[in-house]
């Protein structure tokens, strides 16, 4: 099959598109938080395409994407208020909602949960294709299952390569990192991910918010949990990946005193003169969140090569995105973390 890159702004690109997801077919679709692997999600048969091309384990449910709240109606049932502010605060935009699922929505889609997960996405095409589609759109992340994030079109592309019709290309994406998902479904709300939308934001509206434990350490691999996704080993390149807190100085001193031939740094770009000569990648401004966010998993793609051993990277600290960002990295380190503080 011939992989067709097609700009967002290409003429008949949201008619090709649908078209495509109507007849149960794939489309790689431009999201703000990540490139997603699109079907129509209430047909049971283009849903397992995606677990097939992804090579994602079936216990891992995927997100509805809808174009506008009132979509959400034919999806879910005993919707909670929180709901409805939660959507005119946050949608469009990086916020996935679990709800109870109507019986509509395939088994496959939701692994068997009697509840679902669904967004509204901040991309006018991925939303124009959902409404000329006529059906929610289920879309996991586009990479490779257990693979970094897809975060350009690119990277898709690298991914699927003749696997997929159809890569809507809409540029980089803004966020970066994949929603932030919320379970309504428990009172109180269950923040499973963290992601663009912050715990701080959603507290403001919500008022008190339970952390998932998998949001801030590894959970076993048969465990039973709420957001099955969690469990997995995920953002992750091949090689292994150690986090290293503390000062810039003291993190500097004790990488370049440890690390060995084929190792990498992944830093911030302010830290980069601490590093002269050791080849270290930046993947944001450590001053600007939102670039760290947004440069991870395409710095995370750079470090996924067989030559590389061990990857000692550089953490943001505090809320906010940085929330976020420590959860992909800390998932990605399988929760290892250096204090250089203690030992340099
Ligand atoms: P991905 O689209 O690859 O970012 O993964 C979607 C994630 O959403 C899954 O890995 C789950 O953690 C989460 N998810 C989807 N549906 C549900 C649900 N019904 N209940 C809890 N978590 C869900
Ligand atoms: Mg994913």
């Amino acid at each position: 099959m011939k992989t067709e890159i097609l700009s967002a702004s290409a003429p008949g690109c949201g008619e090709k598109a649908s078209a495509i997801i109507k007849a149960g077919g794939l489309v790689a679709i431009p999201t703000e938080t990540v490139y997603g692997l699109g079907a129509n999600g209430l047909d049971p048969e283009a849903v397992a395409q995606i677990f097939a091309v992804k090579g994602r384990p079936q216990d891992n449910p995927l997100i509805l994407h809808v174009s506008c709240v009132e979509e959400l109606e034919q999806l879910c049932h005993d919707i909670p208020e929180s709901a409805y502010r939660l959507a005119e605060a946050f949608w469009p935009g990086p916020l996935t909602m679990v709800l109870s699922a109507k019986d509509c929505i395939p088994k496959r889609t939701t692994a068997g949960l009697s509840t679902v997960a669904v967004r509204c996405p901040d991309s006018e095409i991925t939303r124009e294709i959902i409404r000329l589609s006529g059906v929610p759109i289920a879309a996991p992340s586009a990479n490779i299952s257990g693979k970094p994030s897809t975060t350009t079109a690119q990277h898709v592309y690298h991914d699927h390569a003749g696997k997929i019709p159809l890569i809507v290309d809409g540029g980089a994406c803004r966020v970066g990192v994949e929603s932030t998902i919320v379970d309504l479904t428990e009172t109180p709300p269950r923040l499973l991910r963290p992601g663009g939308v912050t715990p701080e934001q959603l507290e403001a509206l919500l008022g008190a918010l339970t952390v998932d434990k998998a949001v801030t350490a590894s959970v076993d691999k048969d465990a039973v949990v709420k957001a099955p996704g969690m469990k997995y080993r995920h953002y992750a390149p091949q090689c292994q990946v150690l986090i290293v807190s503390g000062s810039a100085q003291k993190a500097a001193r004790w990488i370049r005193a440890n690390m060995r031939d084929g190792d990498r740094i992944l830093c911030f770009e302010e830290e980069l003169p601490l590093y002269e000569g050791c080849d270290a990648l930046s993947y944001g401004k450590e001053a600007e969140v939102e670039t760290l966010s947004a440069g991870l998993f395409a710095a995370l793609r750079v470090l996924d090569d067989p030559n590389v051993k061990t990857v000692y990277a550089r953490c943001p600290e505090g809320g906010g995105v940085a929330y976020a960002v420590q959860n992909r990295l800390k998932k990605a380190a399988a929760f290892q973390v250096i204090d250089a503080e203690v030992l340099a």
